[in-house]
């Protein structure tokens, strides 16, 4: 059990499709406490049977990321019900439909802002205002895709918000070390979630990842999460800064591998249709 004693929150549960759930699934495993958070009134009622199953108890509270007032009230309530917290999950982002698919130089202004606020500035703010609650072997971790590191047809204004969001887990890791808290991200592949179904195109992108990468498949929920138990953990007490992949290596191929026939002519070894 090596979470038992640890106490944290997890935002971003949607569904029990959501990479959150599985992160969360895995911590409860090993022992942790847990308590999630909602986005309004209709995810409310939604996932109340989830927080039951994951025994969160009264430890369910409101926070959609785009209100300061609401961050603030969800630092009062942890510090009510559990005192300190161990760790922090950021499971969340979020991109105007427009930003996801189309031409990439008209991606617009309001879309940028919303998509930088919401999937990037939400973790500078969480972390900043749970920091005074937060223990001295903290570990908080967010959740990144290769689109931000590389291009990916489609993710568009998502890659720039990846891309932030994976340097702000090494600044925010370098301002937090002294504290005795780790920030890590991972990068997961490509899983179908309903944040997934914004991106254009999804369906190709899943078949690519298992056609080219080295374990020829694509990720599950349930093993994003026992990664991300692991960097929660101080099983990974040496690690912060780091964006750590969960995609069956996709991030190493430099090229997809190629079959030559008799004469010589190369067949790229794919069995998507
Ligand atoms: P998901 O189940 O749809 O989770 C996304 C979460 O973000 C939802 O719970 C959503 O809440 C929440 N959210 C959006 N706007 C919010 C706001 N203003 N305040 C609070 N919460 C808000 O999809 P997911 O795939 O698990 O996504 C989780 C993270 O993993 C995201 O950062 C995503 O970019 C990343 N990721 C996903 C993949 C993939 O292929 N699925 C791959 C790599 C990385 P509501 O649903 O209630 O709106």
């Amino acid at each position: 059990m090596v979470m038992k004693g640890k106490k944290g929150v997890i935002l971003g549960i949607a569904n029990k499709k959501s990479i959150a759930y599985g992160i969360a699934k895995a911590c409860r495993e090993q022992g942790a406490e847990v308590a999630i958070t909602f986005l309004n009134e209709r995810f409310e009622k939604k996932l109340e049977p989830v927080a039951t199953e994951l025994g969160c108890g009264e430890k369910f509270y409101p926070c959609d990321v785009s209100r300061p007032e609401e961050i603030k009230a969800l630092k009062e309530s942890l510090e009510k019900d559990f005192g300190e917290i161990d760790f922090i999950v950021h499971s969340i982002a979020f991109a105007p439909k427009e930003g996801l698919s189309g031409r990439f130089m008209d991606i617009t202004k309001d879309a940028f802002n919303v998509a930088m606020d919401i999937s990037v500035y939400s973790l500078i703010e969480i972390v900043r205002e749970l920091h005074p609650i937060m223990s001295n072997k903290s570990s908080v971790l967010t959740l990144s895709y290769y689109g931000g590191v590389k291009y990916i047809p489609n993710y568009n204004l998502m890659g720039i918000a990846k891309s932030a969001l994976e340097m702000t887990t090494k600044y925010l890791a370098e301002d937090l070390g002294k504290d005795g808290i780790r920030v890590n991200a991972i990068s997961a592949g490509p899983i179908k979630t309903l944040a997934a179904a914004g991106i254009g195109d999804f369906g190709f992108m899943l078949k690519w990842n298992s056609a080219h990468s080295p374990l020829k498949e694509n990720v599950t929920i349930e093993q994003v999460g026992n990664s991300g138990m692991y960097l929660l953990s101080d099983l990974s007490s040496g690690v912060t800064g780091e964006v750590h992949y969960v995609d069956a290596g996709f991030n190493i191929m430099g090229m997809p591998a190629v079959n030559f026939d008799e004469t010589g002519h190369g067949k790229i070894a794919w069995n998507g249709e």
